[in-house]
């Protein structure tokens, strides 16, 4: 016998507590939380991504700064994921304060 997990459809055990697909909790009906996906070891670099965002937004050239500072966080993929987002915005919103100044 079986049965089938409501949030995802994958076929579980008759025992199972949580979904090994998607990790749904069977017996309270809720998903669990997110600590399924981002693995603990990883370093978060959180504030230095936030901050990249903000001065990137505000301060372009600080925001580029920080983006490269974060892209080469080798210990940490989301790090340097997020400090190429930054770096774009950075010269995106560099661009277009120039425009905005000059045009
Ligand atoms: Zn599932």
């Amino acid at each position: 016998m079986s049965k089938f997990c409501p949030n995802c459809g994958e076929e579980l055990i008759d025992a199972a507590k949580f979904c090994k697909n998607c990790g749904y909790n069977l017996e309270s009906g809720e998903k669990k939380s997110q600590s399924y996906e981002i693995p603990v070891v990883e370093k978060s670099h959180t504030l230095g991504i936030v901050l990249g965002y903000v001065f990137s937004l505000l301060i372009p050239l600080i925001g580029i700064i920080i983006g490269i500072y974060l892209v080469t966080r080798d210990d940490s993929p989301k790090a340097s994921r997020h400090g190429k987002y930054v770096i774009i915005v950075g010269v995106v919103v560099w661009i277009l304060s120039a425009l905005t100044l000059f045009g």
